[in-house]
């Protein structure tokens, strides 16, 4: 998908989204990457996807930064600021990119800076989804998902037909270590602490984009498209 030489019609998009995990930012960015072509970059679904490798395969930094995901802490900057520079094609996509969940730290978003500047590539945006925090707990601790088509389910808010098993694929639903309760208490501190003050960060600069996460993933998306729509001029 990532076609680095500018040949398409369209304007790139390129944009960051922000939010608690489990405020539904990684299905925004499907549904975003659908609709504009840009290149979805999720690191935390890099970080899943390493978990599949032999011990063998695994760099010692992704040995360690697996341990760090499991216990629901954030892996060291340095690792992810490498992982996604290793991406820099996504990033040059001609049709632009979706960050989803990174940057998380002002550090990681300082390095992000760095590579775009060096790269001539402008940020169009940072999409904030916000949704009081025991909303977000509720939506973590119920959420289930299936290891073969990555479909997500909620127990109660969106339940499969049959229970525990995948209606699109018949995959059995597993919770997500990092979504059990001793974990998601441990992420929502790091996400206080770490990932919250990017908000103001990027407010600054005049690129925040604030969306209330709440309701069903199409009304958000709907909620997202209206909010980068081109805001007409007042007339005088
Ligand atoms: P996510 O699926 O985005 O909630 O990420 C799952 C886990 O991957 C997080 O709890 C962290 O352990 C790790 N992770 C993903 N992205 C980052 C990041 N930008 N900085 C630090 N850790 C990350």
């Amino acid at each position: 998908m990532c076609e680095p030489f500018p040949k398409a019609q369209q304007k790139p998009r390129r944009f960051v989204l922000l939010g608690a995990p489990g405020v539904g930012k990684g299905t925004q960015a499907e549904l975003l990457s659908a609709k504009f072509g840009a290149c979805q970059i999720s690191t935390g679904d890099v970080f899943r996807a390493a978990k599949s490798l032999d011990a063998g395969e695994r760099s010692p930094a992704i040995t360690a930064a697996l341990e760090f995901m499991r216990k629901g802490e954030l892996v060291p900057d340095g690792t992810v600021v490498d992982l996604v520079a290793e991406r820099i094609g996504c990033l040059r996509c001609e049709k632009g990119f979706l960050l989803d969940g990174f940057p998380r730290t002002v550090a990681q978003a300082e390095e992000l800076e760095k590579i775009l500047t060096r790269e001539q590539i402008k940020l169009d945006g940072v999409l904030s989804y916000d949704l009081p925090l025991e909303k977000v707990v509720a939506r973590l601790s119920g959420r289930r998902t299936c290891p073969g088509c990555k479909a997500v389910f909620h127990v109660e808010a969106r339940p499969p037909k049959v229970e525990g098993v995948c209606d699109q694929c018949g995959g059995k639903l597993y919770q997500r270590e990092d979504d059990r309760p001793e974990a998601i208490r441990v992420r929502m501190e790091a996400y206080e602490r770490s990932t919250s003050p990017l908000a103001e960060f990027y407010r600054k600069k005049g690129l925040l984009i604030s969306i209330v996460a709440e309701g069903a993933p199409e009304a958000i998306f709907e909620q997202t498209l209206k909010a980068l729509k081109p805001k007409k001029a007042k007339k005088a």
